[in-house]
């Protein structure tokens, strides 16, 4: 979530990148970020206007550097995950590109590193786990399940660079989680359900997802070019301008009516697959 956050903050004020991203992990992120800057952050302080003034002070003071780390994570996420959909970098893997992209310092991506305590994961860690585990337990279960124990290092950092950086690397590693971007909203985001989704699910003011409008935009662009829908709209319309032409005439509006009826039925039968397209277009041409 941080690396994607951060990919889709809205960085060009102050409140808009605190809606977007510092409510969620605070400023201290950005204590190792610029080695020549001298960070001020105090534990605590005695009013609410005191800490926004110190916080508006801090990001107006970082905010070219991050834009430029956001660029830069951005370049670097478009080229590992083929965002532009490169026909010559398709059959690759998200690390072999996220390796190369390093090797051949692409961008700034590859001093990122820096600023990153690693903490081991290591077996002489697993001690506190599994150590009262007898010796031969321990290799009969390694060996039965023919695996070796899942190991994750931990980082300590107070440099966003850094922190992405991590992030990156260990997600470039999972096939199954690829960073996308999505196609209605421009934002970036890990599917959830099917790895070739190509719609994010962030929540949006008018309280629905990209995907649900994706889906229902699909949806509405199928049934406009289903030929049996577009008869009936016309022919609707025909019909409605003759009763409305004709407005005495009762029986013509009751004949109306029960069409509208038969129509909407017929139509509904198609849409849960009773009648084909084309049954409900012969029909309609019929009852015209
Ligand atoms: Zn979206």
């Amino acid at each position: 979530m941080l690396l994607l956050r951060f990919l889709n903050a809205d960085l060009s004020n102050f409140e808009t990148a605190n809606k977007t991203f510092f409510y969620a992990y605070g400023f201290e992120i950005l204590r190792d970020l610029d080695k020549n800057y001298k960070f001020e952050l105090k534990q605590n302080y005695s009013s609410n206007e005191e800490y926004l003034k110190q916080a508006t002070k801090i990001f107006e003071d970082l905010k070219e550097n991050l834009l430029d780390l956001q660029q830069e994570l951005i370049n670097a996420v478009t080229y590992i995950y083929n965002l532009d959909n490169n026909k010559d970098l398709e059959k690759y893997t998200y690390s072999e590109r996220f390796a190369v992209y390093l090797i051949k310092r692409m961008g700034k991506l590859y001093t990122y590193y820096k600023n990153d305590f690693i903490m081991r994961d290591s077996y002489s860690r697993k001690y506190q786990e599994i150590g009262s585990h007898s010796e031969y337990d321990l290799l009969e279960t390694l060996q039965n399940k023919n695996q070796v124990l899942s190991m994750s290092d931990t980082h300590k950092s107070n440099d966003l660079s850094s922190i992405c950086y991590a992030i990156l690397e260990e997600l470039s590693k999972t096939p199954n989680y690829p960073i996308k971007k999505c196609q209605n909203c421009g934002m970036y985001f890990v599917p959830t359900s099917k790895v070739d989704e190509i719609y994010c699910d962030y929540p949006k003011e008018n309280s629905k997802t990209c995907r649900e409008l994706g889906a229902f935009q699909s949806y509405t662009e199928r049934l406009k070019q289903n030929k049996a829908m577009g008869e009936y709209r016309r022919t609707y319309q025909q019909k409605f301008m003759q009763v409305r032409k004709d407005k005495e005439n009762k029986k013509l509006a009751k004949n109306f009516e029960a069409w509208k009826k038969q129509a909407k039925d017929k139509i509904n039968d198609m849409k849960k697959g009773k009648l084909t397209e084309n049954e409900v277009y012969e029909w309609i041409i019929k009852n015209k």
